[in-house]
């Protein structure tokens, strides 16, 4: 870490930091350091985040892109403090090229993505969409018939941290739970009725399958046409992890076809989403990346992201 004359100064461009309670800007006031306040609208436009970020030696970031874009134009910069996870919009290997931390808040919002993953599940399983549509109009005394998610089986995609949770609260329905994860070992399955297997497996057995992968280049577009083709008819999927895991298109067309019964999202390839048809689609339940958004998990967010930052600095100060 470099010693410096001044005190470090840190950019907050992430949308929600904050958003509580006045908790986590106490943990970098108690520490004495500076900050700005930016709240980006703008995450992806890079020349905007170089102009905010300037000379600053920190930022605490959302879906911010940093790139070389970026990096060039902003010397100081020393650490990235991402408030949340998934650090797919961060050129990392530059980063670390360059001396430039980064850091998130893993333990911080896993258990409220989980619960939201479950609100969606639950929410395909009873069709709840259509049925509060159905319930303002002359048919809503002939609602269809929906599933119990009691001893369904329920693809887990990613078994880490968000993924496991769900799993976790899956018992509780005594779902049959199969998992795919390439990189885990049998031994790490600590849920009961839990089952590690392969993709086709996964795509082919399951009532509804929920994403929990990070973006990487194996990931991206995983759930591309020939995955749902494989999918069983009639099932449901939920993506709470990143937009571009999923080809969209594809989904829609295998909604559209009744291969697919319904589909939730709450990440989107282009954010916020600009002309995508799955929107307009009555089975489809569209949120705007909020599974992390509780007054709890925001604060956790927050104070981590802080605390990484002044833990980053430490003496300097
Ligand atoms: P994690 O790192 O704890 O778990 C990811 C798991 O995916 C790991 O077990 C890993 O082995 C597995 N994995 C990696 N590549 C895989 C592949 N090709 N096929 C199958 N499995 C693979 O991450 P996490 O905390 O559980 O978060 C998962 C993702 O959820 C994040 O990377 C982020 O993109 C997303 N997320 C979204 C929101 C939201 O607001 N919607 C909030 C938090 C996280």
């Amino acid at each position: 870490m470099n010693v410096q004359n001044r005190k470090p100064r840190v950019a907050i461009l992430s949308r929600s930091f904050g958003t509580a309670s006045h908790a986590p800007f106490k943990v970098l006031e108690s520490a004495g350091i500076p900050y700005t306040i930016v709240h980006n609208q703008e995450p992806q436009n890079t020349e905007h985040i170089a102009e905010i970020v300037g000379d600053a030696d920190a930022v605490i970031c959302g879906s911010d892109v940093m790139d070389r874009y970026v990096f060039d134009r902003c010397p100081n910069l020393k650490i990235i403090s991402k408030h949340g996870v998934g650090l797919d919009s961060i050129d990392q290997k530059l980063a670390e090229e360059r001396g430039i931390f980064v850091c998130c808040t893993p333990s911080a919002n896993f258990e409220t993505v989980a619960d939201f993953a479950m609100t969606l599940i639950l929410a395909l399983q009873r069709d709840l969409r259509s049925n509060i549509i159905m319930t303002k109009t002359p048919s809503w005394n002939k609602p269809a018939l929906t599933h119990d998610l009691f001893r369904a089986t329920v693809g887990i995609m990613g078994y880490g941290r968000i993924g496991r949770a769900v799993a976790e609260r899956l018992c509780g329905f005594q779902a049959r739970i199969l998992v795919y994860d390439p990189y885990l070992d049998a031994s790490k399955i600590s849920t009961p009725n839990t089952k590690l297997v392969s993709m086709d497996e996964v795509l082919s057995q399951s009532d509804i399958i929920s994403l929990h992968l990070p973006l990487t280049d194996s990931t991206k577009n995983i759930m591309n046409r020939d995955a749902f083709a494989k999918m069983k008819q009639g099932a449901s999927i939920v993506n709470t992890s990143r937009g571009a895991i999923m080809d969209y298109r594809a989904l829609y067309d295998a909604l559209r076809s009744g291969k697919l019964r319904s589909a939730a999202v709450d990440v989107y390839p282009q954010e916020p989403p600009v002309n995508e048809p799955l929107l307009e689609l009555p089975n489809v339940i569209a949120t705007p990346h909020i599974a992390t958004y509780t007054v709890e998990s925001n604060d956790r967010m927050g104070i981590a992201a802080a605390k990484n930052i002044v833990d980053f600095f430490g003496s300097q100060i």
